[in-house]
Order: C-alpha cells, then sequence, then structure tokens
C-alpha cells in the first residue's frame, strides 16, 4: 500500500519495512536533511518521522508491528495527551518495552491526501511546520478505528 504523493520516479533504496516507492523514501530523506539543518524545525521533527511511519506501515512482520505501534503511540501522546516532544518520546519509550502486547492493525482503507511531498514542497519554515502539523493530524485521524488500542498501549506502565 502507498502513500498518495507523486514522486519523480527514481531507482534507489527504500526502508526495509517502511514500504515506500524509490522517489517517496527519497523524499523522505531529503526533509528530514531539512530538519536537521534548522532548529526551527526540531519542534516537529518527530512528527514527521511519526506520520511517515505510520503512512508506510508495510505487510505484517514484526518489525512493522512495533514501527506502526510506536509511532502511533507517540502520536497520540503528542497530538492527544499535549505532551512535549521530549516528554512524548521518553514515554513512548517506556511504553515500547511492552511491544510484545502490540499485535497488527490492518491499515485504514484511505492513509489522507497529505504525504511527504506536501512537506517538501512547502516554502519556508513556518509552512513547513504547519503542514507536518496538519499531516500528523491527519495521520492520527485515519488511524481512529484503533485509537483505543494505542492508548491502551501508550499507558502501559513499566
Ligand atoms: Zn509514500
Amino acid at each position: 500500500m502507498w502513500c498518495k504523493g507523486s514522486f519523480a520516479d527514481a531507482d534507489g533504496p527504500t526502508h526495509k519495512y517502511m514500504q515506500s516507492t524509490p522517489g517517496c523514501w527519497a523524499a523522505f530523506g531529503r526533509v528530514l536533511a531539512r530538519e536537521y539543518e534548522d532548529q526551527r524545525f526540531f519542534s516537529v521533527h518527530r512528527l514527521t518521522v511519526d506520520a511517515y511511519a505510520v503512512q508506510h506501515p508495510g505487510v505484517p512482520s514484526r518489525q512493522s508491528i512495533q514501527s506502526v505501534g510506536v509511532h502511533l503511540i507517540r502520536l497520540c501522546l503528542t497530538l492527544e495527551s499535549g505532551l512535549l516532544p521530549a516528554q512524548a518520546n521518553e514515554a513512548m519509550i517506556s511504553a515500547a518495552k511492552h511491544k510484545s502486547r502490540f499485535r497488527w492493525l490492518e491499515p485504514p482503507a484511505s492513509l489522507g491526501p497529505l504525504t511527504i511531498a506536501d512537506v517538501e514542497a512547502a516554502c519556508g519554515a513556518d509552512e513547513h511546520i504547519a503542514v507536518v502539523r496538519n499531516w500528523a493530524n491527519q495521520m492520527w485521524e485515519v488511524w481512529s478505528p484503533y485509537h483505543q488500542a494505542v492508548r491502551t498501549w501508550a499507558s502501559a506502565q513499566s
């Protein structure tokens, strides 16, 4: 299952379990490079990673189950619980200790219109940050059939 982004044809690597086209994976790499270069992006960097991961869930495997699980947990804690990025990250790491409880969540039929292509096309930091926030909210929304499962995983005590 691919995201709806359109990307220039490219040959190149893709991720082992976050399945995408090579063009999409390359765009993700360019966006991450942009975010690492400029601290204005630090506030949304983890949302970019989370949104990308859950928009590219791949096929059932231990790694993809854990990846979708931890990234949905961090989206939940950031967008729903309002945790700051560092807090959400700590809580995600803590919840991930219980990842053996995670199960495969059949991806929703639609993963939404926004993709990494929209982030890459943003002009300037303000627009980039706004697009990432919209994209992350979209991704949390499209996975809504599983919000209860994710909240349970997110609240697991160590
Ligand atoms: Zn994609």
